[in-house]
């Protein structure tokens, strides 16, 4: 339902939950959150509202970092519960994914995954992309190159944010009939499924396009298609009030 990713110089938990409340008109029956930290990703979900998590990481902090994402999740797949909440993460816990829409082809790819040894541990659809990052990543080592080779085998309408604890300082987002906006501050960039979760922050944006992968670093973006293909982006101004 709602998506934030941040990688810049602030705390990224800090950015990614205002930017949650922002989204949180849309209504949404769960929510979470993943930092990279201190070499590893750690995360937190929780059914309910975000106060929930809110209460949860006061009992539990996560460790302090500067790349995050977070999703308010509406269930389709799997009901509202804590482990079925966003974000999904691969067996060793280094890959970490939120999704908005529904992957269509996700009981082909959950069996071939089970068949490989990996264990889903939740009833979502969105699950087995979180694995099938992992696996694309330890062949080719770049998050950007594991979304699009993943992307290209999803059928459905999707936006995913992913972030990996061997690329620290990169988040990355991918889009197929499901919005996705970037936003561009100074030293810092921003995903999101609405600009209002990132307007507070900066009103420079591009929209991502059909089938489009981008990678997120502190100093730009970098837009691709499923194929590797540079994007033509341009960035626009946000001019409504927030
Ligand atoms: N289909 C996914 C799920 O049920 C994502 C739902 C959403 O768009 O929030 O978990």
């Amino acid at each position: 339902c709602g998506i934030v990713g941040y990688v810049g110089g602030q705390s990224a938990l800090d950015v990614v939950i205002a930017g949650l409340k922002r989204l949180e008109y849309r209504g949404y029956d769960s929510a979470g959150v993943a930092v990279l930290a201190d070499g590893g990703l750690a995360s937190a979900k929780k059914a309910g509202k975000l106060v929930n998590l809110e209460k949860a990481l006061v009992e539990g902090p996560l460790p302090s970092g500067n790349t995050g994402i977070g999703h308010t999740r509406w269930a389709t797949h799997g009901g509202p519960t804590d482990a079925n909440a966003h974000p999904h993460a691969d067996n060793a816990g280094r890959v970490a994914v939120v999704h908005n829409g529904i992957i269509e082809n996700f009981a082909a790819l959950r069996a071939e995954l089970t068949g490989r040894g990996h264990d889903l541990l939740s009833e979502t659809d969105t699950e087995v992309v979180a694995h099938l990052l992992a696996e694309a990543f330890s062949s080719c080592g770049e998050l950007a190159e594991s979304m699009r080779q993943v992307c290209g085998r999803l059928e459905g309408a999707f936006t995913l944010v992913a972030v990996h604890a061997d690329e620290p300082d990169v988040v990355v987002g991918a889009r197929r009939n499901s919005p996705l906006v970037v936003g561009v501050g100074d030293g810092e960039s921003f995903l999101a499924s609405d600009v209002a979760a990132f307007i507070a922050h900066t009103r420079s944006a591009i929209e991502l396009g059909q089938d489009q992968v981008v990678e997120l670093r502190r100093d730009g973006v970098t837009v691709t298609d499923f194929d590797g293909a540079p994007a033509d982006v341009r960035a626009y101004h946000v001019d409504w009030d927030a």
